[in-house]
């Protein structure tokens, strides 16, 4: 299969994934607040996989946050909202800049209202994955191999979504609507976390 590589707490130091790099995270559970950070998967289109396992408490992953914050890196996301809050809440880092295929999927399939990542992959790649493993013990010590196949999954098709995405966007005219979102996303995350996450501040 590809070159995936495991690493502990950071990215080692000299790493290069290139410009655009598709993160994923894998939390206790859904509460960004209550729920730590256990394992950051990222990959740099080409079907490669690093997974980084956070140990409980840990705040800071200097070589990780490089890249999260580099001006010059773009990172993928499907829903990155919750990403980019746990990250942020996590290692006081904010992701920027950002694309996320879950919001191009809203802006561009707006026949359908499945825009998890499953159906997303199916319709628009044909891809089937499995998703069984997304709620597991993420914080074990020792995942498994079928944990780091379903974690690995998450991350290396989102170039292949973003490129098929992209010109479905150009195609309707919403290529500049889907940027302005992109360009909010990151604040949008912070206001989840700051107690404002189910409050739409553009209501009356
Ligand atoms: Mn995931």
């Amino acid at each position: 299969m590809s070159d995936n590589r495991f690493f502990k707490n950071d990215l080692p130091d000299g790493i290069d994934l290139g410009s655009e790099v598709a993160i994923d995270c894998e939390t206790m559970g859904l509460d960004p607040n209550r729920d730590r950070l256990c394992l950051v998967q990222l990959s740099d289109g080409d079907g490669n996989v690093c997974f980084i396992q956070i140990g409980p408490g840990q705040m800071e992953a200097p070589n990780l946050c490089a890249l999260l914050a580099s001006p010059d890196i773009l990172k993928l996301f499907h829903f990155g909202r919750f990403d980019i809050a746990i990250l942020y809440h996590t290692f006081k880092v904010l992701c920027s800049p950002v694309y996320c295929t879950k919001i191009a999927s809203k802006l561009a399939r707006t026949y359908t209202d499945r825009h998890g990542l499953k159906d997303l992959l199916k319709e628009v790649l044909g891809l089937d994955i499995a998703k069984h493993l997304q709620s597991s013990d993420w914080g074990s010590p020792d995942l498994t191999p079928a944990q780091l196949e379903y974690a690995a999954s998450d991350v290396i098709y989102l170039h292949r979504l973003k490129r098929e995405l992209d010109i479905r966007l150009k195609r309707e005219g919403r290529a500049a609507l889907a940027e302005a979102c992109f360009g909010f996303l990151p604040e949008r995350a912070i206001l989840d976390i700051s107690g404002w996450r189910d409050v739409d501040i553009f209501a009356h």
